[in-house]
C-alpha cells in the first residue's frame, strides 16, 4: 500500500503540480484558503475531491464523527488560525452517512476515549430519540436522523464558542454551513444553508424524508453550490 501511494505521489507530481505549476508556487509562498472544514475522519469523505477542489482551498480539522468539542485546544486553535488569522469567512460542518461515529453513538459504545468523544454529541442523540419515537423510525432511518441531528448539534456548539460568538455579536462572519456527504452516492446536501440571510436548519420533516430516501423526483435536499 505504501509503495501505491508513493507512485500516487509521483504521478500527482506530473499529471497535476507539473502543470499546474503556476499556481502550485503561488500556493507555496502563501496559502489562503477559503473554507474552514469540519468533517469526519472516515476515510471515504475526502473534502477536497468531493468538492473538486484543489489543495490550498480549505484549512480541515477532521475527527470522529465531525464534532467541534467546546473543550478542544485542538479545534480552538484552527477555528482560532483560521478566521481571525487566515481570515476564512466560511465554516463547513460535513457529516456523512454511514458514519461509524454515529452508530457508535446509536448503540451506546462503552470503548474508553471513543465513549468519551461522543459523549460531545448527546443532545444530538435525545433529539433524534425523540423523532424516532413519534415516527416510529426504523434503525437505518435513525441513523440518517442522527446524522443530520449531529450536524446542526456541533453548529450549535461552534456558534457557543466564545470566539465566535464574539464575531458574529459584530457581524454575519464567519458564515456557518451544515452539510451532509451521501457516500453511497457522493452528493452533499445541505442542512444548514448560511450562504444568504438567516441560516436556517433541516426541519425534522427533512430529516425524515432524507433518512426514508428521496424519490427521483423530489429531491429531498439542494444541491451544494459548486465553489
Ligand atoms: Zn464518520
Amino acid at each position: 500500500m505504501i509503495d501505491n501511494l508513493l507512485a500516487g505521489n509521483a504521478k500527482f507530481v506530473s499529471t497535476e503540480f507539473a502543470p499546474n505549476a503556476e499556481y502550485y508556487h503561488a500556493l507555496a509562498a502563501q496559502q489562503r484558503p477559503k473554507v474552514l472544514w469540519i468533517g469526519c475522519s472516515d476515510s471515504r469523505v475526502s473534502e477536497h475531491q468531493m468538492t473538486d477542489s484543489k489543495p490550498g482551498t480549505m484549512f480541515v480539522h477532521r475527527n470522529v464523527a465531525n464534532i467541534v468539542a467546546f473543550n478542544d485546544v485542538n479545534i480552538s486553535a484552527i477555528l482560532e488560525y483560521g478566521v481571525v488569522h487566515l481570515k476564512i469567512e466560511d465554516i463547513i460542518v460535513c457529516g456523512h452517512t454511514r458514519c461509524g461515529g454515529i452508530a457508535a453513538i446509536e448503540d451506546g459504545v462503552h470503548e474508553n476515549y471513543i465513549a468519551d468523544w461522543l459523549c460531545i454529541a448527546t443532545g444530538a442523540k435525545e433529539a433524534a430519540d425523540r423523532i424516532a419515537r413519534e415516527r416510529g423510525l426504523n434503525r437505518e432511518q435513525k441513523l440518517s436522523v442522527l446524522t443530520e441531528e449531529n450536524v446542526k448539534l456541533q453548529i450549535k456548539h461552534l456558534r457557543n464558542l466564545a470566539l465566535i460568538k464574539n464575531m458574529h455579536a459584530k457581524g454575519s462572519v464567519p458564515r456557518i454551513h451544515g452539510w451532509l456527504y451521501r457516500v453511497e452516492t457522493g452528493t452533499v446536501d445541505v442542512l444548514v444553508d448560511g450562504r444568504g440571510g438567516a441560516p436556517r436548519s433541516g426541519s425534522p420533516a427533512k430529516a425524515l424524508k432524507s433518512a426514508v430516501g428521496a424519490s427521483p423526483k423530489k429531491p429531498a435536499a439542494k444541491k451544494a453550490r459548486k465553489k
